[in-house]
């Protein structure tokens, strides 16, 4: 499968997530840029993948769900409309990314255990080892690739890492009707584990995630405004995992 075509599947999958008459788009397009970004307010809003991608045919799963995750992180921004709040700090733009992160994570879960072609791609209903080895594989990647060098705006790729980790039990635990015995839950965090990527988030990082945490729903109530939600229409079933209300 190429990029092109995982694409055209992602968006058709994420949009059958709102309720029809809402008539949601979720706008994305290949372009000259250096690494994937969204850009634009309200109907102009567009997320942008570099131009080289676009016949990029995928070796594995774990390849497939990198570019998953991207596009996650990136429709995180878009329904939470992140391009209309103006950062008056280093410490609201890290929270955006951070949420973003967390938020995405949980989106990409509910398009891989909701919508069919996912269900039936990565076999969610008789195979999910292999698929949370793949899952994690690949956001390990993403940080990797993507998130390796350090920047002010973003938090360390492993603190980022981590949230991925947290917001993948906190969709499984609802998923699972907050079952403490989720073998889901149980699964999913061996295998992330199993990976031995988080060894540097240093106590300094953590420290910093409780500020994020406090920005985060500040950042989103000034989004919403008068508003009940950012992006109105999520079908109601899917609310509990993607809804914008805050
Ligand atoms: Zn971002």
């Amino acid at each position: 499968m190429t990029a092109t075509n995982l694409i055209e599947k992602y968006i058709e999958n994420f949009e059958s997530l709102f309720e029809p008459h809402v008539e949601f788009k979720l706008k994305i397009d290949f372009c000259e840029v250096s690494s994937p970004v969204i850009r634009g307010k309200d109907s102009d809003m567009k997320i942008l993948i570099p131009k080289m991608y676009e016949d990029v045919e995928f070796e594995d799963h774990a390849k497939e769900l990198m570019l998953l995750f991207i596009l996650a992180h990136e429709t995180a921004h878009y329904i939470n409309k992140l391009t209309h709040h103006k950062d008056t700090s280093v410490l609201d733009s890290r929270a955006i990314e951070i949420w973003a992160d967390f938020f995405g994570c949980k989106l990409l879960l509910t398009v891989c255990f909701y919508c069919d072609f996912f269900i039936n791609r990565y076999q969610m209903r008789t195979n999910l080892s292999v698929f949370f080895d793949n899952y994690y594989n690949g956001l390990n990647n993403m940080f990797d690739t993507y998130y390796n060098k350090e920047h002010k705006k973003y938090p360390s790729k492993h603190l980022r890492y981590q949230v991925g980790h947290t917001a993948t039990t906190s969709f499984l635990t609802i998923l699972d009707n907050g079952n403490l015995c989720s073998s889901k839950i149980i699964l999913a965090t061996s295998t992330f584990a199993k990976l031995k990527t988080t060894a540097n988030v240093t106590d300094k990082e953590f420290r910093e995630l409780i500020s994020y945490i406090f920005n985060i729903k500040h950042i989103h109530k000034q989004i919403l405004g008068g508003n009940t939600e950012i992006t109105y229409g999520v079908k109601p079933e899917y609310k509990k995992y993607i809804g914008t209300d805050y």
